[in-house]
């Protein structure tokens, strides 16, 4: 397990990338391209989650 040391959720250790924030957990930077907004509460969603990590609303793939 990977601890992701920005949100605190536990990823395979293989993992690039968090799977709830979508910060790289080896540099622990956010690859921002993807960066979006969330359409109900505006949060910056920043990575690829599929929720919000604010409100819970899933993320529509663009
Ligand atoms: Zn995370
Ligand atoms: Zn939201």
């Amino acid at each position: 397990m990977t601890k992701c040391e920005n949100c605190g959720k536990e990823n395979d250790k293989e993992a690039k990338f968090c799977n709830n924030c979508g910060i790289n957990l080896k540099t622990n930077k956010f690859n921002n391209k993807k960066s979006q907004n969330c359409c109900e509460c505006g949060y910056a969603i920043i990575g690829n989650p599929k929720f919000c990590k604010e409100c819970g609303t899933k993320i529509k793939e663009k």
